[in-house]
């Protein structure tokens, strides 16, 4: 018996004023003129709420470049689901803040690029860090008296892990109540400057332990969420919580996939809300079917014990690595096209260098001084 979702991933927009090197978008970002309209996301949430859905994450691109995000959260609250906004907080002040709150905002969530102003602009590829310290002062004076819950984002890779130490002394004074650790995911932007991102298996360890010991020093106080980079595992993530198990990510253009990065995937076609229900998307479309339980799974994945736990690892990343979305995730120390996780990590450790910020004050100077080094996330048009 086939449960519902549990979560809706709501891609309200894939327009963002950052261009971070290490965004896990789609390299071709849904247009504006398709962006689905107030009254269809509102729709789309009263069939969550009818679904028996919990979570509304407000995700992008950048939330906060619609302009009826605070009319969208309300929505979602009133059709029940908690919602979480997962932002880079530019185009957030206190007062709009303030409405996003009183439109029911359970939970904000807000990405830094690194605790040195330079680098992390140099990341982003945008001039956003001074703002965003400023906001998350706004932010826990707010969650001091609206109680939003509050998060700290730090998406961390080869050129930023050498001072996660100081990172997270710097997150711990903006006294957010938990911080997300992420080891960059190489999908979209992120695959496409994945050399430039990969840690080495040194830069790894000393990240592990400093993490270790950040746990124990903030518990009670802050709490650390860190998972290690599936390139560096013995085993795959279990991506998504498994393919059409428990998410359901809907883009700024109405379509309906499993996962954020599925629209890679050759021969699958996702419906759109536009044309057919949320339900019937989850019970019947062949895409949300294609790599649902286990009747699709290859050997070693077949009759591996690990199968229910981790679903085979990422259908997107054997795709995009092994060029077949049928096989064992290469991630996975078991796998046949393993290799290619091995060679990546190779080179990686193969050239230890460590680049440094180019300083510029635009984003057209930071693309001229880095185009040897990275692509920086575009906009849509
Ligand atoms: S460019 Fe940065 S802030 Fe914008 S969507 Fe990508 S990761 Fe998020
Ligand atoms: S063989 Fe398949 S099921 Fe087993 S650990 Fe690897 S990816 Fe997971």
């Amino acid at each position: 018996m086939l449960s519902n979702p549990l979560a809706l991933i709501a891609e309200v927009t894939h327009r963002c004023p950052l261009h971070c090197v290490y965004c896990s978008n789609p390299l071709e970002l849904a247009g504006t003129p398709s962006e689905l309209s107030t009254e269809e996301w509102t729709n789309v949430f009263q069939q969550c709420g009818k679904l028996g859905m919990l979570h509304a994450h407000f995700t992008g691109g950048e939330p906060l470049a619609r302009t009826d995000l605070a009319e969208l959260i309300s929505a979602a609250r009133a059709a029940g689901l908690y919602t979480n906004l997962i932002t880079s907080g530019i185009g957030l002040n206190e007062e709009r803040l303030q409405a996003l709150v009183d439109a029911g905002l359970d939970h904000i969530q807000i990405s830094f690029q690194d605790s040195r102003e330079q680098a992390a602009n140099w990341i982003a590829g945008a001039k956003a860090h001074t703002h965003k310290i400023e906001l998350a002062r706004a932010i826990r004076r707010q969650v001091g008296e609206k109680k939003i819950a509050f998060t700290v984002n730090l998406v961390v890779h080869r050129q930023n892990l050498d001072h996660l130490e100081e990172m997270i002394g710097f997150i711990e004074q903006l006294h957010p109540e938990r911080v997300e650790i992420a080891h960059t995911q190489y999908y979209g932007w992120a695959l496409a400057n994945r050399a430039a991102l990969l840690p080495t298996r040194a830069q790894l360890e000393k990240a592990v332990a400093i993490v270790a010991e950040a746990e124990k020093r903030l518990a009670g106080r802050i709490r650390i969420d860190s998972v290690v980079p599936d390139y560096y595992a013995k085993y795959p993530k279990a991506c998504m919580g498994g393919w059409g198990r428990r998410l359901m990510l809907i883009n700024p253009a109405g379509k309906v996939l499993p996962c954020h990065a599925a629209e890679v995937l050759p021969g699958l076609s996702f419906e759109n809300v536009r044309e057919k229900t949320l339900g019937w998307i989850w019970q019947e479309s062949s895409s949300f079917r294609r790599f649902r339980g286990e009747d699709w799974m290859p050997e070693p994945c077949r009759s591996c014990d690990r199968r229910t736990e981790d679903f085979g690892g990422c259908r997107c990343q054997a795709f995009l690595l092994a060029g077949d979305a049928t096989v064992t995730d290469p991630a996975c120390s078991l796998a046949p096209s393993h290799g290619i996780v091995e060679s990546a990590v190779r080179e990686a450790n193969a050239d230890a260098a460590v680049a440094q910020p180019a300083p510029a004050s635009s984003f057209v100077q930071l693309q001229n001084a880095n185009t040897e080094l990275w692509s920086y996330r575009t906009n849509p048009e």
